[in-house]
């Protein structure tokens, strides 16, 4: 698009109407910014023009940079020059906001002499979430504005504020119900002769415990990332530099960190996300209405996912088998609700309302009044047969069917009705209700508009849907249980349980697998264990330390110990004696003479074999997007965005080497360890 279709002007009187038309987010483009330099310069030398309002043109003022742009070099006019034109123009210039105004769009707005918003706008700095710090005076003028405390929290913590706590903070002028265009061209003819620039007040004074404290917050709440401590100090020296100095360190560090690894780690996650809520073109189909849903398993994960059911707005039918169960799901929907009310993050009327949209039942021909029935009953192939086999019975012709194993065969289950092609897995993670990922799972006949039916509703709980084929694991729990394995060798070979669970945090992880583990209750494991040991093959390398952690008792956070020992809940840092007995004893029956691992082998292990099994889940179809393990690993499993994932982990190390590599561990690892062709992870990059 070029500057004049991005940027069009219009005279309202004497009031110039500069509108931004750059579907779909007005992103502060290149052609945008030569736009409004032009626009800006018209406006300042037309004497017909006593002031300007600068609007968005369709559903949101600018949302944003293009981030396209990101990894290429700058091109002039850069937004800061944007920014310094509208400064400088000698008369009043007011920004009319709808829809949202972030990043460099809330930086346009703030270099303006007065911002009019409806109620409906969230305006925010949240540049530190792709490894950056704003870099067109966001870290100056903000803490004008509210101060140096406040500007951290809202920058360093990337928060999106409403209209109405702007306005409180004194960021908004006006917010409005009626047309935001007219109230700011009102608003500007009012202002006529006056310029109120950011730039030109103070930085409220404050104490420094306040700021210490906010710096705190925000350092530990970011992870202590490089853009996060920019971004704060940057703020901090709002108060000692003068603006412009401020400004030109402000923007030295935007350029440094813009090219940094993470920075650009961050940006592959941002596409890899919005890609992966696309469906592979030959399955593109219109999604089916839904508006009752049918939760069957009123347990830990059933109420989950009521409650994100409920959130979107959709009516809940929760059906259980026992009156008791359902009596404790309905319970703790309703406490989660009470719960919100009581923290104040939700009125007392919304959370009535979604309660009233929640039916419990005994009644299994109460499901007939759902578009969408998802299964969340005991992992037991047996019994989710049995269920579907109800489900059939009582769901109505073209309901869509959803199973939420974790593991099992979706075919297997499909089969038990007369209708498998309307059956799908929707995979949920714990707690349902706060994790954003969904693995829509295919089935060998799950039809295209099923799926899209799937796709569709992880969209509308707000969440991340992924697709992903029907094998043992999807694509999360299948890598995830190789790494657990590889975790396990590396326990047999002579670490112990906190070296791979600190080497892993430190690498970024958000919990270490053994901690994970102890958290899930080892239990579940063991029996899975057992019932796949029928099928293990002899040179297969199993390390049995959690088979006999179980036989001891040990089962986990639940029973006080696991891995690691509980004292009144809280994890005691080393493993105990008896633990490390089992492990010795584990390595000394294979014949192990233990070595110390360190911190960069333990590492190196657990990515060479998550790359691994993310290449071999690739080449069997089981992901349609190599970028789309990236995302099931962020959302699903803690593995670091800032490190942007296991397939952008891969494509920066030397292919060959990391072949040779992988090809090394292999021969340490058994039969189980299956190598994969590294290559499907390199395509279409
Ligand atoms: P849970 O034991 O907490 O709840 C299961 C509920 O299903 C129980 O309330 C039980 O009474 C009910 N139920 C059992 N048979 C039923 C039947 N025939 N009809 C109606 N209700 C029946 O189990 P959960 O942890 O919520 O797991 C449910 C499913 O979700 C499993 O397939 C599991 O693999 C999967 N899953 C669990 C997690 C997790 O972290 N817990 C994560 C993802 C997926």
């Amino acid at each position: 698009m070029d500057a004049a279709a991005c940027v069009h002007m219009e005279a309202r009187g004497d009031v110039c109407v500069i509108t931004i038309d750059n579907p779909p987010i007005n992103a502060t483009s290149l052609a945008v910014r030569q736009g409004l330099m032009a626009a800006i310069f018209d406006f300042k030398t037309n004497s017909d023009f006593q002031a300007a309002v600068i609007v968005g043109a369709g559903s949101t003022f600018v949302a944003g940079a293009d981030i396209r742009e990101f990894g290429k070099p700058m091109q002039e006019p850069i937004l800061p020059e944007v920014i310094r034109a509208i400064e400088d123009c000698g008369k009043p210039v007011v920004a009319a906001l709808h829809g949202a105004a972030l990043g460099g769009g809330f930086e346009l707005a703030l270099a303006c002499d007065a911002r009019v918003a409806d109620a409906k706008t969230v305006v925010g700095l949240p540049e530190v979430s792709l490894g950056i710090i704003p870099g067109a005076g966001g870290t100056q003028m903000l803490p004008r504005r509210v101060g140096v405390s406040r500007a951290i929290r809202m920058i360093c913590g990337a928060q999106r504020i409403s209209a109405k706590e702007a306005k409180s903070l004194n960021l908004l002028d006006e917010v409005v119900a009626s047309d935001v265009l007219d109230a700011a061209v009102a608003l500007a003819r009012r202002m006529q002769g006056k310029k109120c620039r950011i730039r030109d007040e103070a930085v409220p004074a404050e104490g420094p415990a306040l700021i210490q404290q906010a710096a705190e917050d925000a350092m530990r709440a970011g992870k202590r990332r490089p853009a996060v401590e920019a971004a704060m100090e940057a703020i901090k020296s709002a108060a000692v530099l003068s603006i412009d100095d401020g400004l030109a360190d402000e923007r030295a560090v935007f350029l440094q960190l813009r090219l940094s690894r993470e920075a650009y780690a961050l940006r592959h996650v941002f596409f890899a996300e919005r890609d992966s809520a696309k469906l592979p073109s030959e399955l593109s189909a219109t999604p089916i209405p839904v508006e009752t849903v049918c939760v069957i398993g009123a347990g830990t994960m059933g109420t989950g996912i009521a409650i994100s059911v409920l959130d979107a707005g959709m009516q809940v039918i929760l059906l259980e088998q026992d009156a008791a169960a359902l009596q404790r799901g309905q319970d703790r929907v309703i406490a989660h609700y009470r719960d919100r009310v009581a923290a104040q993050k939700m009125k007392a009327d919304v959370a009535q309302a979604r309660e009233a949209c929640l039916h419990s039942t005994l009644d299994w021909a109460d499901m007939a009044k759902a578009d969408l029935v998802i299964e969340a009953v005991f992992e037991d192939l047996a019994v989710k047969q049995e269920v579907f086999k109800k489900i059939d019975q009582f769901a109505r012709a073209g309901a869509v069917l959803a199973t939420n194993t974790s593991y099992l065969d979706v075919d297997a289950i499909a089969q038990a009705t007369s209708r498998p092609q309307d059956v799908l897995g929707l995979h949920f993670f714990s707690p349902a209700n706060v994790m954003k990922l969904l693995e829509v799972v295919r089935g060998k006949d799950s039809r295209p508009d099923v799926l899209a039916t799937g796709m569709a509703l992880g969209k509308r709980l707000r969440k991340l849907p992924v697709l992903a084929g029907n094998h043992f694991g999807f694509i999360g729990n299948r890598i995830y249980n190789a790494y657990r394995n590889q975790c396990e060798f590396m326990l047999e070979d002579g670490a112990w349980p906190e070296d791979v669970d600190a080497s892993l945090k430190q690498f970024g992880m958000a919990m270490g697998p053994f901690a994970v583990a102890d958290l899930s209750g080892l239990d579940i494991a063991w029996r899975m264990r057992q019932a796949q040991a029928a099928s293990r093959a002899p040179g297969v390398r199993y390390v049995d330390i959690l088979d006999r952690l179980c036989e001891a008792g040990h089962l986990g956070r639940k029973t006080g110990a696991g891995y690691y020992t509980y004292v009144d809940g809280k994890q005691q840092p080393t493993t105990d004696e008896a633990v490390r007995h089992i492990i010795e004893d584990a390595s000394q029956r294979r014949g192990i003479q233990r070595q110390p691992l360190n911190s960069a082998t333990i590492q190196r292990r657990a990515l060479l074999t998550i790359v691994n099994e993310a290449a071999r889940l690739m080449g069997e179809g089981v992901a349609s997007r190599a970028t789309d393990i990236d995302v099931v690993l962020v959302h699903g499993y803690g593995f670091p965005r800032w490190e942007g994932g296991p397939v952008f982990w891969a494509r920066q190390q030397n292919r060959e080497a990391l072949t040779q590599e992988i090809k090394d561990l292999a021969s340490q690892c058994g039969d189980g360890f299956v190598l994969a062709d590294l290559s499907v992870l390199f395509e279409d990059q």
